[in-house]
């Protein structure tokens, strides 16, 4: 019968050597794969002692600012849960005590405050909305591994700037 294409391969059955037999071909094959990419640059790094350069546009962990006297800005005006495209962001607003100027800048504040980070795609809208400068992504800092859920919700605890202390020598 005449063949339809011209593509007909005769298989020969080709006795193995003794080298065939005991995979040593192939075992050259692998080791010289080894080697090759013994040689390559490392696609991974040592990290947390090594870390990557980071874009320019790269956002981190949140921080609530304080002013230059040392109070919250935050007014728990809501505007940066508003921009929030992942709702990551809640707080209770409360009214400042007298005797509570010097803790928060404007007769309103945020008892509480909380970012879940699990939700927070760092988009930086929340920063962009704020009408007080008073909440910044830093490119420093990056939310750490953690084992619970629960320690991915960042309160005032962890998002409010720490006092800074004047040096005294
Ligand atoms: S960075 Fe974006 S996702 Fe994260 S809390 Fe701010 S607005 Fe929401
Ligand atoms: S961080 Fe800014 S936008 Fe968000 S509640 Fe406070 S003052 Fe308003």
């Amino acid at each position: 019968m005449e063949p339809l294409s011209n593509r007909r391969k005769q298989v020969e059955k080709k006795e193995m050597t003794f080298a065939e037999r005991a995979y040593l071909p192939a075992i050259a094959q692998g080791l010289s794969i080894t080697l090759k990419h013994f040689f390559k640059k490392k696609a991974t790094i040592q990290y947390p002692e090594q870390t990557r350069e980071r874009s320019s546009v790269w956002r981190g962990l949140h921080v609530l600012k304080r002013d230059e006297e040392g109070r919250e800005r935050c007014t728990a005006c809501g505007l940066c849960a508003v921009a929030c495209p992942a709702e990551a962001i809640t707080m209770t607003a409360g009214e400042r005590k007298v005797g509570e100027e010097n803790l928060y800048r404007e007769e309103k504040y945020a008892v509480t405050y909380e970012v879940n980070m699990l939700r927070c795609i760092f988009c930086g809208l929340c920063e962009e909305a704020c009408p007080k400068a008073a909440i910044f992504l830093q490119d420093d800092k990056i939310a750490p591994a953690r084992f619970e859920r629960d320690e991915f919700i960042y309160g005032k605890d962890r998002l409010v700037e720490p006092l800074k202390t004047t040096e005294t020598k």
